[in-house]
């Protein structure tokens, strides 16, 4: 089953917004495996947003994600990847359309409330940054949808 790391950064935890956003996945329809809340470190900070090291805002970025406590978050599902970040909208919350969590409840760039994985590839290193394999639930509780035939 595809997973996803999905993260509160901590604009979102500032605001209460956790409650809210578990929320929107598990009404979509999809598994919540594994969560936390936690101060991150430096070092996974630097190896969690490594394709912008070269960034002017790597520096910023790094500083506001060890700025305070996030909800990391490990989520299973169909087709996980593509459609929480749709869920999720554009990175600038002045192109992520209302509806969608950036254009619902984020106005710049820089705090933009949630993160998620971009490819399964890269759930599987982001979530190895912050959980260990023991810490992963099975996802074997039975998710029923409205409509769904199976039971
Ligand atoms: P994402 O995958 O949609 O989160 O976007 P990216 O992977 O491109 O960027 C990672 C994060 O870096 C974004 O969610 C923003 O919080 C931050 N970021 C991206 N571009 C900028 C920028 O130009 N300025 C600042 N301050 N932060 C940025
Ligand atoms: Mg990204």
């Amino acid at each position: 089953m595809e997973k996803t790391y999905l993260m509160v950064k901590p604009d979102g935890v500032r605001r209460q917004l956790v409650g809210k956003l578990v929320q929107r996945f598990e009404d979509k329809g999809f598994q919540l495996i594994a969560a936390k809340m936690f101060r991150m470190t430096r070092e996974q900070a630097e190896y969690h947003y490594e394709e912008h090291k070269d960034k002017p805002f790597f520096g910023e970025l790094v500083e506001f994600i060890t700025s305070g406590s996030v909800f990391g978050m490990v989520w299973q599902g169909e087709n996980i990847v593509a459609l929480s970040r749709a869920m999720m909208g554009k990175t600038n919350p002045l192109d992520a359309a209302p509806g969608t969590i950036r254009g619902d409840y984020a106005l710049n760039t820089g705090n933009n409330i949630i993160h998620g994985s971009d490819s399964p590839q890269s759930a599987e290193r982001e979530i190895s940054n912050f959980f260990r394999p023991e810490e992963l639930a099975a996802g074997d509780y039975p998710v029923r949808m409205p409509g769904s035939l199976a039971n």
